[in-house]
């Protein structure tokens, strides 16, 4: 019997029945069908309708912020809030290796470069002691912002991820951003419904971005959704998402290269059937994890739980094996009896678009891509 069988067993019986335990598969037990009938009865399935404002008003309420913008994915949202951060192309962006594509492609889109530092150990999202330790060697403040000595460059923003779900250390990350005069813009497309002390992820930064992927905790099928507590910063959001066009009775005018990145009204109705059902789904994930610490626990296996002040929304949730012999057995094993695990990402400059980029020595991201995998977390 293979060392990881107790582990097999136990996923196989929190989803008795599932042939193929999935990592993460939506749930639809909501208005869905009725909100989807409704999109179609009333013609308004595409890029206006009232889903669409009414998904917008129920982002802003989830996440407290004082506007939110509906767009087509994820990735679109973190592009368009870097650009609104007023990244520019041959600025810098820091961001964190250990990521999943997106995030340094969004950089990339707005013609900037990732500057890659170091995750903590315990969020595995980006260090401020890593972001402080890089500026106090290389950052120098001008007076239209902080630039990098080495490349001379300005660094124009900074974009934490939060892992799986689990917050960054936000108060010391803000800390440091505002020190080195730097706007925060959150990759916040795995963290909805997840708290650092007491308030919505995405709800820090000067904006934050979240995803509606089909394997996100929520989903509209596909989307994404731009958040901030500035409202001009929000209105320009939904201007330049909507090919900024300048409203008028008849007449085609765009005051800006604006994009069209809507999110459609069909998908605004699953999103918002599914966002009914946010706080059910987070429920059930906390209790699977629950589940899930105390059993490995008794096996000798760390499984990750979120940090004090903070809520977690159990998107993916993880184990940390002892090396990467253990990481490659754990996923062989259970691949092979049909329990999806997942490795955690390859850090962004192993990938060829980002070999050449500016990095620090990524001490913790190489310890945990070694050692983190992702096992079944779907809402039962
Ligand atoms: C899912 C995800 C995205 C992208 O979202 P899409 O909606 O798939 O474009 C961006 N960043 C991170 C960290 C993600 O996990």
């Amino acid at each position: 019997m293979s060392k990881f069988q107790p582990v097999i067993n136990f996923i196989k019986q929190a989803y008795p029945k599932k042939d193929l335990v999935l990592l993460h598969e939506p749930t639809f037990r909501g208005n869905e069908k009725e909100y989807l009938a409704n999109t179609i009865d009333s013609t308004f399935v595409s890029s206006v309708g009232p889903y669409v404002d009414k998904f917008e008003t129920m982002m802003a309420g989830l996440t407290k912020t004082e506007k939110a913008v509906a767009v087509v994915n994820g990735t679109a949202a973190i592009q368009v809030a870097l650009r609104l951060a007023c990244v520019k192309q041959g600025d810098e962006v820091i961001t964190q290796a250990l990521t999943f594509v997106a995030t340094a492609n969004a950089i990339l889109y707005n013609g900037a470069t990732p500057i890659f530092l170091d995750v903590d150990i315990d969020t595995m999202g980006l260090s401020a002691t890593a972001v402080e330790n890089f500026l106090s060697e290389y950052g120098e403040l001008r007076e239209d912002g902080c630039y990098n000595k080495l490349s001379g460059k300005r660094i124009a923003a900074c974009l934490p991820m939060h892992t799986f779900g689990f917050p960054v250390h936000l108060d010391e990350l803000l800390a440091v951003c505002n020190k080195w005069n730097i706007p925060l813009v959150e990759d916040a497309a795995e963290s909805i419904g997840s708290e650092y002390k007491g308030k919505p992820t995405g709800s820090y930064g000067l904006l934050g971005a979240f995803s509606f992927n089909g394997n996100k905790v929520v989903t509209s099928g596909g989307g994404g959704a731009i958040v901030s507590n500035n409202v001009q910063l929000g209105i320009a959001a939904k201007h330049i998402t909507t090919t900024a066009k300048v409203p008028h009775a008849y007449e085609y005018a765009h005051d800006a290269l604006g994009y069209n990145f809507r999110m459609p009204n069909l998908n605004a109705a699953l999103a918002c059937a599914q966002l009914e059902q946010l706080s059910g789904f987070l429920d059930d994930k906390r209790l699977l994890a629950e589940e899930y610490q105390s059993f490995f626990k008794r096996q000798g296996i760390q499984f990750r739980t979120e940090l004090p002040d903070t809520k977690a929304n159990y998107w993916l949730m993880c184990v940390e094996l002892e090396n990467k012999i253990e990481r490659d057995l754990f996923l062989k094993t259970t691949n092979e009896a049909k329990v999806m695990t997942r490795p955690i990402w390859q850090l962004m400059f192993r990938l060829p678009m980002y070999a050449h980029c500016q990095k620090d020595a990524q001490k913790n991201a190489t310890y945990l891509e070694e050692r983190i995998v992702n096992i079944p977390s779907s809402v039962r």
